[in-house]
C-alpha cells in the first residue's frame, strides 16, 4: 500500500500538497497586561470611582449601601483589604500556574456563605491582616520579583475591589509588569467589573450553581445563578476568550470553573463550563446537627429545617461525598454536546501540561 503512494506521488505538483499552518487564534506572540494601557486620566478616573464606591458600597449584589470607612456590610470587612496568604501558590490550572506558580493573594472575608466552602477559615472566619493598597502593591512587587510567578492572583476580590483596583494602579507606578487574574465566585455587580475593565486580564470564574433553590441552599444567596450569568457575560464581553503565550501559560481571556457536586449534575449539565477534577467539602458539611431543646429534633444554622436525605443527623449529608465518576461524566457530555472542546484535564503524568 506505501508502495503505491510513493508511486503515485510524483503526479501531483508539490505546491498542490502545501497547507498552510496558521497559528490557533487562542495563541499570542506576547502580550502587555491591560493596566499598562491606561491613561493617567483612566487612572484618575478609576482612583476617584474606587474611593466613591467605599463610601457607598453597593459593591456585590448584597447591596449593602454602606460607607465601609464607618461599618462594614455583609462581607464583614471595612475600607481596609484583610489578607490571609501571599505566595506563589499551586492549586490552579496549570495554564495559570505554569512551571514558578501563581502569584496568590488570598482575600479574608466574602460576600457568600458556602456551606461547603474549602477556605472556610479565611473566607468566613476573616483570618488574616490588614492591607494597604499600597503595602498590597509592594506584595504584588515582591511576587514578581523575588517568586518570579506568571501572574497576580486576587483570590476572592468580590468584597473588596475598590482596595485591589488602587493596589493594582499603584504596583503599575512601582513597575508591576505581570497579567492580573481575578479570581472569582462570579458573585459580582456589574459595577465592580466595571470598575475592574483595564486592570484585569484573565477572569478566573467559578460558576457554582444553577438552580436559585439549591444557590439559595448551599451558597445562602438565591440570585446567584442570575448574577453569575450577567457577571460572566460582562467578563467575556472585557477580556474574550483566553489566550496563552508559546509557553502555554495564559495572558488574557475568561476561564469558566464548575465544581462537579454530589447530585447536582443536571444542574452542571445547565452550566456547562470547565469541570473540577477534585472536590472535598468543608465549612459545615458533614458537622453533626444540633439538637433543640424542646424538640429534640435536629436542626440546621439559624433553626432552619434541612431536608431529610442521607445521614439524618449530619448536617448537608447529602453532598458529603466525593462525586462520582458518573456524576462527572454526565456533566462533561453535556459540555462536549454543546460544543465546549478546551477541557483542562489533569495530567496522567502529575505535571505540567502544555
Ligand atoms: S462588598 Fe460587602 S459591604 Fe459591599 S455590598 Fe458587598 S457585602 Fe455589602
Amino acid at each position: 500500500m506505501r508502495h503505491c503512494l510513493l508511486q503515485r506521488a510524483p503526479s501531483v505538483p508539490r505546491t498542490a500538497r502545501r497547507r498552510l499552518h496558521l497559528a490557533p487564534p487562542f495563541l499570542l506572540d506576547n502580550y502587555t497586561p491591560r493596566y499598562l494601557g491606561l491613561s493617567s486620566r483612566d487612572a484618575a478616573k478609576k482612583r476617584s470611582l474606587a474611593y466613591a464606591h467605599l463610601r457607598n458600597c453597593n459593591l456585590c449584589p448584597r447591596q449593602c449601601g454602606v460607607n465601609r470607612h464607618e461599618t462594614t456590610g455583609m462581607c464583614l470587612i471595612g475600607d481596609t483589604a484583610k489578607v490571609n496568604v501571599i505566595a506563589p501558590h499551586f492549586g490552579e490550572e496549570p495554564c495559570i500556574q505554569g512551571h514558578n506558580g501563581s502569584g496568590a493573594v488570598f482575600m479574608s472575608g466574602c460576600n457568600m456563605r458556602c456551606i461547603f466552602c474549602q477556605n472556610y477559615d479565611i473566607a468566613h472566619q476573616r483570618n488574616g491582616m490588614d492591607l494597604t493598597p499600597e503595602a498590597l502593591a509592594e506584595w504584588y512587587l515582591k511576587l514578581q520579583d523575588v517568586g518570579n510567578v506568571h501572574n497576580i492572583n486576587i483570590v476572592t476580590p468580590e468584597h473588596v475591589v475598590p482596595q485591589v483596583a488602587l493596589s493594582i494602579l499603584h504596583a503599575a507606578e512601582l513597575g508591576l509588569r505581570l497579567p492580573i487574574v481575578y479570581n472569582t465566585s462570579s458573585y459580582d455587580s456589574l459595577a465592580s467589573l466595571e470598575l475592574m475593565d483595564g486592570l484585569v486580564d484573565i477572569y478566573l470564574a467559578d460558576f457554582k450553581l444553577w438552580e436559585p433553590s439549591t444557590s439559595k441552599r448551599l451558597l445562602k444567596a438565591d440570585d446567584y445563578p442570575q448574577t453569575a450569568r450577567e457577571s460572566i457575560k460582562a467578563m467575556h464581553k472585557q477580556v474574550g476568550d483566553l489566550c496563552f503565550t508559546g509557553d502555554g501559560i495564559a495572558k488574557v481571556g475568561l476561564l469558566v470553573r464548575h465544581l462537579v457536586m454530589p447530585g447536582r449534575e443536571a444542574e452542571g449539565a445547565e452550566i456547562m463550563r470547565f469541570l473540577a477534577s477534585e472536590y472535598h467539602p468543608d465549612a459545615h458539611v458533614g458537622k453533626k446537627k444540633r439538637r433543640t431543646k424542646a424538640s429534640g429534633a435536629v436542626e440546621g444554622a439559624k433553626g432552619q429545617t434541612e431536608p431529610d436525605e442521607g445521614d439524618p443527623d449530619v448536617r448537608y449529608s447529602d453532598i458529603n461525598r466525593a462525586v462520582t465518576n458518573e456524576e462527572v461524566s454526565v456533566v462533561r457530555k453535556a459540555a462536549m454536546e454543546a460544543g465546549l472542546w478546551r477541557f483542562c484535564d489533569p495530567p496522567k503524568h502529575g505535571g505540567f501540561v502544555i
